[in-house]
């Protein structure tokens, strides 16, 4: 079968698409047909060689895709050949016409939701899902301030908190950004590009500040977040491209908590109920990925080079 495969750690230019053997599943295990796979910026960084998670090489990259169970391996009783799935992290990386899982990574997709948006659930939607009530512990009512909503995290968590009952105001950078945030369910929108933005907040949110921030760039937010967080608000760091300097009385006077997360570091309990509500958002239509490219498997240095440009519009899918 065709996959990427890389043999050093580098730039994009080192993902080359290669003829490799066909997976086969052992006992507990599946071998999904790819479909359509989903490109992170976590991809990137594994691809670096900069990240914690450091596979041996050569390596098939890709946590996410959708498609179809071809084969099962012994014990396995929760999936059949020919499920539609979605596939939630793989044995053996993604970008590949076949993917092996663990049974507990592939989980099943409606038959409602394309190929290529199942490509854009697992990694988008299980952060946003975890950062906003595993580790926020956000109830409905509260207001949950999306900072890079328009991105695959950001999109998701405006229609998960939505769906539950929170109010969410989002941010973009570009107009077509914040329409598409604005699409997706947020009650108001505002531009981080613009002077000034972060005023307008307590306005939105009656002069308190949002309850709970999802931020996406925390190396040039943090200090400005803990500034607006309502008292006794919980600001989770999804994700952060360099160190920043911040004042820790704006967390002390509000009584505010700085939360990391990275789904890495989930438990399988947690991930087994993160994919339950995930499933049950699928099911019910309150979850619907946006893909904004799809782009051929043999393109996947492409990808990773648009996956870490602004102007983010949905998720970039590779197509085997
Ligand atoms: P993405 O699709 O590339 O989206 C990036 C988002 O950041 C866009 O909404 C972008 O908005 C926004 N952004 C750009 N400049 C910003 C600013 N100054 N302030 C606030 N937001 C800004 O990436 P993603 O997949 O959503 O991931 C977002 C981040 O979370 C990445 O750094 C990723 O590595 C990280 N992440 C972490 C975890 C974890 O487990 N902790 C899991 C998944 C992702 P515009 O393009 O409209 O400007």
């Amino acid at each position: 079968m065709k996959a990427i495969r890389i043999h050093e750690f580098g730039g994009p230019e080192v993902l080359s698409l290669e003829d490799v053997p066909e997976p086969r599943p052992a006992a507990g295990q599946v071998v999904v047909r790819v479909r359509a796979a989903g490109v992170n910026p976590v991809d990137t960084y594994i691809r670096g060689g900069a990240h914690a998670v450091k596979p041996p090489l050569p390596y098939t990259p890709g946590l996410d895709a959708a498609g179809v169970v071809e084969a099962i391996g012994e014990g396995v009783t929760r999936l059949a050949a020919g499920q539609k799935v979605y596939v939630a992290g793989s044995l053996s990386g993604t970008y590949a016409e076949l993917t092996l899982c663990a049974e507990s990574q592939a989980h099943t997709l409606p038959r409602s939701v394309s190929f290529a948006q199942g490509a854009g659930v697992s990694t988008p939607y299980a952060t946003a899902y975890r950062a906003l009530f595993q580790r926020a512990r956000a109830v409905p009512g509260e207001t949950v301030f999306v900072h890079g909503a328009s991105g695959g995290v950001g999109t998701a968590a405006v229609q998960i908190a939505r769906a539950a009952g929170l109010r969410v105001v989002g941010t973009a950078g570009t107009e077509e950004g914040q329409r598409l945030v604005s699409e997706q369910g947020a009650h108001d929108v505002l531009d981080h590009t613009a002077p000034g933005y972060l005023e307008q907040l307590a306005g939105l949110t009656g002069g308190r500040g949002p309850d709970v921030i999802l931020e996406m760039l925390a190396n040039v937010n943090l200090n400005h977040d803990l500034g607006v967080v309502a008292k006794g608000g919980r600001v989770v760091v999804i994700g952060s491209r360099g160190t920043i300097e911040i004042n820790p009385r704006l967390a002390m006077t509000r009584d505010a908590t700085v939360l990391g997360m990275t789904l890495f570091n989930a438990s399988p309990q947690e991930l087994a109920s993160v994919h339950a509500a995930l499933g049950a958002g699928l099911e019910a239509g309150t979850l619907r990925p946006v893909v904004g490219r799809e782009l051929p498997l043999a393109e996947a240095a492409r990808a990773h080079e648009e996956v870490l440009k602004p102007g983010a519009h949905g998720k970039i899918v590779l197509i085997p």
